[in-house]
């Protein structure tokens, strides 16, 4: 057992990560896991991580798990959990900005800059942690607006350094639902988000609430997420599809529902069109409506699609050709 000591709790050991997704009814185990509260022990429990990021122990950071996948082989490695607990937001009205928590849902970071008046609305309906916001440069692709239009700087901890650091993002930091941190965390994690400073325009509370109602009643359908009815939102990236100036995945399937298919409740709901499972399905199930729906879409719209799902398996994060591989053998 390598050393995990030092944290501020005891860290759990084989924990089942199974209610750890939003849609997804089969999961492996974590070999360790541990939850970050925002509160005195956070300096220490992040001290702690950097200990392990110098051990080469591997562990990965998750906010509300709404972009995750984890397969039944589960985690080789600490699990990490972001505590909702003490989320913060400060409006600071002199430089008419927003310092936020980055476990700050961003339905409340909405809700309180509405009540201000100032228009965040593109980022409503948007599930998850502010902090996920900023890594995955979260948007609703139909407003054509993402945390990189809002972000004025963020305090992330470096694990490498072991201490906090402000990062500006310049024009290279955000692209299409990435990010340097993002990227910078694939094979190992180097950065944890602490803090966010973000702005925008004052259009007054009406203004802004009849635009959060607006994209509200456009994505009702998609956002019943819990663990009964969940849906994966968007498990192929639709910005990626806008960028190549195509169709959004939904409304391809409107278009060829032959792109669907059930594979032992591996399918995308006739309701929303947003991908499913039941509490048979197996990850070969879901590999296989994976490649169905590649080969169709490429047979039918010449493009590849790309994932927006994070798939976690045991040695890390995994792309999908790795998935279907070890899923279908
Ligand atoms: C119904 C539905 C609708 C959705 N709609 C949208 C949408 O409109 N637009 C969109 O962009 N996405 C959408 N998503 C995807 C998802 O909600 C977003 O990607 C969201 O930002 C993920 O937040 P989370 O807290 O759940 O992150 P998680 O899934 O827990 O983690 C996502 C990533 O962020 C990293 N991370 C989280 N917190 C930190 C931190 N503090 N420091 C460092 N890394 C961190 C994790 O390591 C992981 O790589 C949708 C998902 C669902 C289920």
């Amino acid at each position: 057992m390598p050393d995990l000591s030092g944290f501020t709790r005891p860290v759990q050991n084989d924990y089942g990560l199974q209610n750890k997704h939003n849609f997804k009814k089969k999961a492996g185990n974590a070999k360790w896991y541990y939850q970050l509260f925002f509160d005195e022990s956070l300096e220490n429990d992040l001290n702690a991580l950097a200990k392990a990021y110098q051990n080469n122990i591997p562990f990965r950071i998750f906010g509300a798990h709404t972009n995750l996948f984890i397969t039944e082989n589960g985690y080789d490695g600490l699990f990490v959990d972001i505590s909702l607990k003490n989320s913060k937001v400060i409006f600071d009205e002199a430089a008419k900005t927003f310092t936020v928590t980055s476990n700050t849902t961003v339905a409340e970071f909405v809700n309180f800059t509405m009540d201000k008046g100032y228009d965040f609305a593109a980022l409503t309906g948007i599930p998850g942690m502010m902090g996920s916001g900023l890594v995955g440069n979260s948007g609703y692709t139909p407003s054509g607006k993402m945390f990189s239009d809002f972000v004025v700087e963020a305090i992330v901890f470096d694990f490498e350094e072991n201490r906090f650091i402000k990062i500006v993002p310049d024009e290279t930091f955000f692209s299409t639902r990435n990010s340097t941190i993002k990227q910078s965390n694939k094979d190992k994690t180097r950065y944890f988000v602490k803090e966010l400073v973000l702005k925008s325009e004052f259009i007054g509370k009406e203004k802004v609430r009849e635009k959060f109602d607006a994209q509200i009643s456009m994505r009702r359908e998609s956002l019943k997420i819990s663990f009964k009815e969940g849906n994966a939102g968007s498990l192929w990236s639709n910005a990626h599809l806008q960028t190549l100036g195509i169709k959004s995945f939904p409304s391809m399937l409107k278009e060829n529902p032959s792109i669907n298919q059930d594979f032992n409740g591996a399918t995308y709901s006739p309701n929303n069109r947003l991908f499913i499972t039941s509490e048979a399905t197996r990850d070969k199930d879901a590999a296989r409506l994976f490649v169905h729906t590649l080969e169709k879409v490429k047979a039918l719209y010449g493009v590849e699609l790309h994932k927006e799902v994070i798939i976690l398996d045991k040695d890390g994060e995994i792309d999908t050709e790795t998935f279907i591989k070890n899923s279908l053998n």
